[in-house]
């Protein structure tokens, strides 16, 4: 397989008395969407800004693509893409001043529509931050993502509150990144989400990593244990009708 891009060894978060992350290792593989997983205070947030030079570390040792996160933030911060909490955003701008915006602070030229285009935005490059639907405003929060041609970019829950036809299209975009070559860490706490979206996965608990493996292999242990699910599975679900029914198209809503 291909090379390690991030390394986590004995990561270690405290908030005053309260341990948040209690020994985290784990590696990404370059070219990889590897979702960190868990339910609410279990510890992603904080494990990916520390991996993003935004929060310190209590102990443990971190590197991102051969830079040791201790001695080379910078470098590091170079070579990222991080996605800013929607807040982040002016309002009033235009999705092309905020991408100009963004980009000077990179000290980047950028090619406005070359970026919407990549998350389908280019009829919106005129438009007001604030007109944006909720799934917009997250394609357009991942494009910002992509201004200094990362290696790697993270998103913290990018799907949450999004309707399933905004998720299906986040999940087609996050895999065209990936295509391109970036490697994507994504939290979410949508275990069908990580299921058709990551290779592999970390699953977080506490401040622990409780599994590390591929959805499928993860699955293929679990049914090893003798488990089965207490009545049939159908072939379509809920969301299938949904779908069905609604169509795959974005709603401007
Ligand atoms: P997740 O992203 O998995 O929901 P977080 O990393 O945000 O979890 O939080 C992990 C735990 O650390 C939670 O119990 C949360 O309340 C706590 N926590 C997060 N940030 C702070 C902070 N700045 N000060 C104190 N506790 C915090
Ligand atoms: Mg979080």
């Amino acid at each position: 397989m291909s090379k390690v891009i991030i390394s986590v060894k004995d990561l270690h978060k405290k908030y005053s008395e309260f341990h948040a992350v209690k020994g985290i290792s784990f590696d990404v593989m370059e070219g990889e969407i590897f979702g960190l997983l868990g339910p609410n205070g279990a510890g992603k947030s904080t494990t990916l800004e520390i991996i993003e030079t935004l929060r310190e570390k209590t102990s443990g040792e971190v590197m991102v693509d051969g830079l040791n996160l201790d001695k080379s933030p910078n470098e590091i911060k170079k070579i990222i893409g991080v996605q800013l909490q929607t807040s982040g955003f002016y309002p009033s701008l235009t999705l092309t001043e905020l991408l100009h915006l963004f980009a000077g602070l990179y000290n980047e030229e950028v090619d406005p529509m070359a970026l919407l285009d990549m998350v389908n935005l280019r009829d919106k490059a005129k438009s007001k931050y604030k007109e944006m639907s909720g799934g917009q405003k997250q394609r357009f929060s991942i494009a910002t993502t992509l201004i200094n041609h990362p290696k790697i970019i993270f998103l913290d829950e990018p799907t949450t509150g999004l309707d399933p036809q905004a998720r299906r299209n986040l999940w087609d975009l996050i895999r065209d990144i990936r295509a391109k070559g970036t490697t994507v860490i994504i939290t979410t706490h949508y275990m069908d989400e990580a299921e058709v979206l990551c290779d592999r996965v970390a699953i977080i608990d506490s401040g622990k990593i409780i599994a590390l493996n591929s959805p499928d292999k993860m699955i293929d242990e679990l049914v090893a244990t003798g488990f089965e699910r207490p009545k049939e599975v159908k072939k379509a679900n809920l969301e299938d009708v949904f779908i069905q029914l609604t169509g795959h198209e974005l709603r401007a809503g």
